[in-house]
């Protein structure tokens, strides 16, 4: 049996190769690196700059089929023969270059819209979900509180019934794409304490009584992740999506189905760190060789390469048992870990290949690395999802 080629140790050479993919992948991945590095790419450094990107590129992504990824056809999507492996894809592309403001933002109506469409009254779906997928509209996932987002039962922010109406008084932070949404699907207090008293409203962002402001000081450096606030915001009653004092019952689907994407995200931000990592460890040289030629350095790099491909294996499984019927919760929430921490070790090492090469702005490593620690906190914080796996698997 003859021995496996040499991979190229770029990007695509350092994603092991997947029994899975098919031909229909590949012609995604093309389609999607095609408008990346149209539409993104050449614009990439002044958007991390200004820390945004211009409303144009919802249109357009909208145009190119990218928008509505995963949607109903019949809504503007693009829904037919979607599997797992294009939300995979989809992350790897969009990370490809090591910028997740663009994604962060691009994509809150993955989260935001598939409660309103499955949930929510049927006449959302042309008012909210076709305007949302066409890039004209745009949905933020109001949940995190300043008073904490992990301890989902401690919510504050309340909705009181008056007639026909709700009224919601109460504090958001560090919503993706809060500063420029249009409809912000939210976590409401209706009821009493806890996880019970909690529902889902859609409220129109632009209503009296809604305020926003950008968090900042995050790593991401994106001035459209902000925080809200509620004073008096009269909603409509008919704006409840699922039913009342239920808001988080039909959204454990929705949550694992999102961790592959953060899954496939750091994944591919480990490899845009690696292999530039190796081209610069090849072109250094010092102490009279190339820094890729001292021990110290391969071993890095080795070690980077075996945790990335170990990672793929599982992921590879976790969708296999996804098809099959099958939601791993358990190994879902460990493998989020496993990636997350993954791209944590790659871009310390990386950087540290890099030296201070890393801090002069020329290359994706530093962003990369400033980026890393956020897919540890957020969808899932390493604790809170230690804590649902040992739950799953009976400890
Ligand atoms: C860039 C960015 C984008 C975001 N986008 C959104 C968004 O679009 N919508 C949204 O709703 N939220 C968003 N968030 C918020 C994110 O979901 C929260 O940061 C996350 O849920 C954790 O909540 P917290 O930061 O309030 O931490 P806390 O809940 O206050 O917890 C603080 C730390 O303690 C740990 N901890 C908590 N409880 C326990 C425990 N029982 N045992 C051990 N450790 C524990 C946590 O893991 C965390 O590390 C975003 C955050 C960032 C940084």
């Amino acid at each position: 049996m003859a021995s496996a080629p040499k991979p190229t140790l770029d990007f695509d050479g350092l994603r092991p190769p997947s029994p899975f993919l098919t031909p229909a992948h590949d012609a995604w991945r093309r389609k999607l690196r095609a408008f990346v590095d149209a539409e993104i790419a050449p614009h990439l450094d002044e958007w991390d700059a200004a820390s945004t990107f211009p409303d144009e590129l919802y249109p357009k992504a909208a145009k190119a089929g990218v928008l509505g990824m995963g949607f109903d056809p019949a809504l503007g999507g693009t829904g037919e023969d979607i599997d797992l492996y294009h939300r995979i894809i989809f992350a790897e592309e969009f990370f490809r270059l090591g910028s997740g403001v663009v994604f962060a933002d691009l994509a809150t109506h993955w989260i935001g819209l598939p409660p309103v469409i499955a949930f929510g009254p049927p006449e959302m779906r042309e008012t909210v979900a076709k305007p949302v997928l066409a890039g004209e509209k745009k949905i933020s996932f109001a949940v995190t509180e300043p008073s904490g987002g992990s301890d989902v039962g401690g919510f504050q922010t309340t909705a009181t019934r008056q007639g026909d109406h709700f009224i919601v008084n109460g504090e958001k932070t560090l919503i993706s794409g809060a500063t420029r949404a249009d409809y912000l699907l939210t976590a409401v207090r209706t009821g009493g304490a806890g996880v019970g008293g909690l529902s889902l409203l859609l409220i129109d962002a632009h209503s009296p009584g809604v305020s926003t402001a950008p968090v900042r000081g995050l790593g991401w450096y994106n001035k459209n992740n902000g925080s809200l606030r509620f004073e008096d915001v009269k909603v409509p009653v008919g704006n409840l999506i699922g039913p009342e004092n239920r808001g988080f019952a039909g959204l454990a689907n929705q949550f694992n189905i999102e961790r592959f994407s953060g899954i496939s995200a750091t994944l591919a931000m480990a490899r845009t760190a690696i292999a530039e990592a190796i081209a610069f460890a090849r072109d250094r040289h010092t102490f009279g060789q190339r820094l890729v030629d001292h021990q110290a350095i391969r071993h890095k790099i080795v070690e980077m390469i075996q945790r990335v491909n170990a990672c793929y294996a599982y992921l590879d499984i976790l969708v296999w048992r996804f098809g099959r019927g099958e939601t791993a919760v358990a190994d879902l929430a460990m493998m989020k870990i496993q990636a997350t921490t993954t791209l944590e070790h790659c871009a310390r090492e990386c950087l540290q290949v890099l030296g201070g090469r890393a801090y002069t702005g020329a290359n994706r490593v530093e962003r990369i690395y400033r980026e890393a620690r956020i897919f540890v906190i957020g969808g899932g914080s390493e604790e809170i999802l230690r804590d649902l796996a040992g739950r799953q698997i009976g400890l």
